[in-house]
């Protein structure tokens, strides 16, 4: 069996178009599939549709969770993946952005024997340029950090019960869907696909939301900001040392007054570097804080199951 996962948050315009679309291109393999729609507490009628959503072939099924409030796309992802019953799941998107077509393909590839399949965008669809640029910088740093190359990636994949299995033991809260199916390994292909309009709704991202998630993201994948601190410390160091022999020097010589103005220089500039480390270290610390709370990743008020 085939699990498809789709989170959806506010997704009430479209969603009954995107259960057909999937629905027909599904029916194109010779294998039952669930979908399961996972409602991120959406304030519109998201819900009510999920629960009117009937398959043609009573072989498939949907399967409903609704969440108790918003928790966001990883929690719904990874809601989706706990109940996930299929040999192999795909996440895609609910707004069609994501080609259902393309799951036809990956699915081909999974029978081939590879373990991952991952949608790799072909270009970004209509984001603005300052968007593009933002987004560019993120996954070099990401790259680059964590040693793993992800640039172009998305959360469209599909991924074997053997992975999916993996990603269900990992404990921690912090999630990085994207990023976690790379550090996992495996076998892996790649399908591209060209990133479509939103057909329906608007996107649910604001850039303040992007900015902490890519901050969350990287934080969750690499201390290489931390031992930036002790970088910059070196650096200070070697600085200091050399004024330090400086003022010394004038010192011994008599010549010691003036220097206002690289007291001050230094002053304000350790204390912005001393800030911005701390900076960096607090938002380590806020991580772990919120990692050992061990609370649950996000909460379901209600299911819903197709009739067989
Ligand atoms: N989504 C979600 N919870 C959220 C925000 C988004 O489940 O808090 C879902 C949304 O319904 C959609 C997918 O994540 O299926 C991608 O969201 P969106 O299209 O808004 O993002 P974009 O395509 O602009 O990156
Ligand atoms: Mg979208």
């Amino acid at each position: 069996m085939l699990s498809v996962i789709i989170p959806a948050y506010n997704e009430q315009a479209g969603l009954a178009v995107t259960f057909k679309t999937l629905e027909q291109v599904l029916a194109s393999l010779d294998m039952p599939f669930e979908l399961i729609f996972v409602d991120d507490g959406s304030v519109d009628k998201t819900w009510e549709v999920i629960q009117h959503l009937q398959p043609v072939d009573g072989n498939n099924r949907v399967h409903g969770i609704h969440f108790s409030r918003n928790f966001g796309k990883e929690a719904a992802i990874f809601a989706g993946l706990e109940a996930a019953k299929g040999d192999c799941v795909v996440v895609i998107d609910a707004d069609l952005q994501h080609p259902p077509e393309k799951i036809v393909d990956m699915v081909s590839l999974w029978k081939q024997g590879y373990e991952v399949v991952e949608g790799v965008k072909e270009d970004r669809g209509e984001e603005t340029g300052v968007h593009r640029g933002f987004s560019k910088l993120f996954y070099r740093l990401i790259s680059r950090f964590s040693g793993l190359d992800m640039a172009d990636s998305s959360d469209f994949k599909l991924l074997d019960r053997k992975v999916v299995d993996a990603l269900n033991r990992m404990p921690e809260r912090n999630t990085f869907f994207r990023a976690l199916s790379f550090w996992a390994g495996y076998s892996r292909a790649t399908v591209r696909y060209r990133v479509q309009d939103r057909q329906f709704g608007k996107s649910k991202w604001s850039t303040f939301s992007l900015v902490r998630y890519a901050m969350r993201n990287i934080a969750s994948f690499s201390v290489l900001p931390m031992q930036l601190v002790t970088f910059m410390g070196a650096v200070f160091f070697i600085f200091a040392g050399i004024l330090s022999i400086i003022a010394l020097v004038q010192k011994l010589s008599g010549r010691a007054l003036g220097g206002f103005t690289t007291v001050i220089i230094l002053l304000m500039f350790t204390g912005s570097i001393i800030m911005f480390s701390l900076g960096i270290i607090g938002f380590y610390i806020a991580q772990i804080a919120e990692e050992v709370k061990r609370r649950p990743r996000y909460l379901v008020s209600e299911e819903y199951t197709s009739e067989e």
